[in-house]
């Protein structure tokens, strides 16, 4: 297949690069700190994509993706941006800055609507790992491979997925436990494989999420959707590569 659309090759910028970029230069040292200290506490990733096609460098720091994909000061309570700020400042080391960050971190309320508890589905008095059943006909899954994004969105509430807060995680490394649940359970007519960003994953390793969902006992669930931002902060998924025509 020919392509009018150049290839690029997939480059991630996190909290490291915030004083290396040359976009990020036009920024005031402050600013950056402010940046650094966001990501010191919530997740921060953006590809070059990213930075080289969707954002006016000329309008920052208005430009509306700067604002989706770079750290905020907003983000970050007064009292908690100034504590984390003032440790960067005085060189704290990150063994130091640890338990501040995760005492915040668990204070941003992190699954908020009672996200963790009210909505992830028992059998047999045991939570199904992976799997939240909020809506009637609908089931959320969220596969273990597919808890990261190709850029992360300042409001996203779903960021202790890519933290490391372990206990505040769902997700699962395989469908059988999702195939079980929905057997039983014939009012839910459609699956919406989410994460993270179920299209960071390699088409061979959807598939093995997908292909079980297809087989017998599951006629009523007639769509399977995925919840994916990849169209907008990576198109190279859909246009180039090898998972790209699979
Ligand atoms: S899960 Fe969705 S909203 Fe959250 S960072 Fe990823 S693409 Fe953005």
């Amino acid at each position: 297949m020919t392509h009018s659309i150049p290839e690029r090759r997939f480059q991630v910028y996190g909290k490291a690069h915030i004083d290396k970029l040359p976009q990020l230069q036009k920024l005031t040292d402050q600013q950056r700190l402010a940046m650094k200290t966001v990501a010191e506490v919530l997740p921060f990733r953006v590809n070059n994509y990213v930075v080289e096609e969707l954002i006016d460098w000329d309008n920052i720091p208005d430009d509306p993706m700067f604002q989706l994909t770079f750290p905020q000061q907003g983000m970050l309570r007064p009292e908690d941006f100034e504590l984390i700020r003032g440790m960067i400042q005085r060189g704290a080391d990150a063994k130091e800055m640890a338990p501040e960050i995760k005492r915040i971190q668990y204070g941003l309320n992190p699954h908020p609507a009672g996200q963790k508890s009210l909505n992830v589905p028992h059998e047999n008095g045991e939570p199904v790992p992976g799997m939240q059943h909020k809506y009637r006909e609908t089931v959320l899954f969220f596969p273990m491979a597919g808890q990261t994004c190709h850029a992360y969105c300042t409001y996203c509430f779903r960021w202790p997925q890519f933290v490391g807060l372990d206990d505040m995680k769902f997700a699962s490394k395989e469908a059988v436990g999702l195939v079980e649940y929905l057997k039983r359970h014939k009012e839910v007519t459609s699956v919406l494989i989410t994460g993270g960003d179920p299209m960071i994953m390699r088409t061979q390793l959807l598939r093995q999420y997908v292909e079980p969902l297809l087989g017998p006992g599951l006629e009523h669930v007639t769509s399977i959707r995925f919840g994916t931002k990849a169209p907008a902060y990576w198109p190279y998924r859909f246009t180039h590569g090898p998972d790209s025509d699979d």
